[in-house]
């Protein structure tokens, strides 16, 4: 049987596990994650479809290899309360409000009311010291912030997705995925829009 062919962006899953790498040992590459935060928005105002979700999104495959082929998943049924939308907007508010707070702490930094703090902090829960990352004056205070706060907002996530994928089917994490209820949200604006 023919194997099925593979394209270019099949392997986007390297990009996940490189961007947590190198943000351990370089806290500024944390900025890349602004890819992940915009790309699959214009993705959805432009082309007006989930073509980021089903083709690019490194996150999604991951938790498909992991899960999947590699059996780190039970495979029960998602709960339905997770794809209910009081719950997929409720999460999405959540997230939105500690991106919120991400831009708050960099503002508050900036405008010098408050020191840098260099520690990754998981939903206000759990702060992890990450000072071994960042070396003081490499960029300006505020730009090394945001690196903490979206790292913090990355990790919390990632771990969240695979906590789904364990206990339940490998892409569990998508039905409430923030992007993925914003991207949908989009995509369904702008069909009604058009038609
Ligand atoms: S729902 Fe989220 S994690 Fe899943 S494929 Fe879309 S952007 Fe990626």
């Amino acid at each position: 049987m023919k194997a099925n062919k593979k394209n270019w962006y099949d392997y986007f899953w390297i990009w996940v596990i490189l961007y947590f790498a190198l943000g351990f040992f370089n806290i500024l590459f944390a900025w890349l994650g602004m890819i992940d935060f915009l790309l699959p928005l214009l993705v959805a105002v432009f082309g007006g479809n989930k073509w980021f979700c089903n083709n690019l999104c490194g996150r999604g495959q991951l938790f498909s290899l992991l899960g999947g082929k590699l059996g780190w998943s039970h495979g029960k049924p998602t709960p339905t309360f997770l794809i209910s939308p009081w719950f997929r907007y409720g999460f999405l508010i959540f997230f939105l409000i500690m991106f919120g707070n991400v831009l708050l702490q960099t503002y508050l930094v900036f405008a010098g009311a408050r020191s840098l703090k260099q520690a990754v902090s998981l939903a206000w829960a759990v702060h992890l010291p990450w000072d071994w990352a960042y070396t003081a004056g490499q960029v300006p205070d505020w730009a090394a912030q945001f690196s903490f706060g979206l790292y913090g907002i990355m990790l919390f996530s990632l771990l969240l997705g695979l906590l789904a994928m364990v206990l339940h089917k490998p892409r569990s994490w998508c039905v409430f995925c923030p992007m993925g209820t914003m991207t949908q949200g989009i995509c369904k604006l702008k069909n009604k829009a058009e038609k």
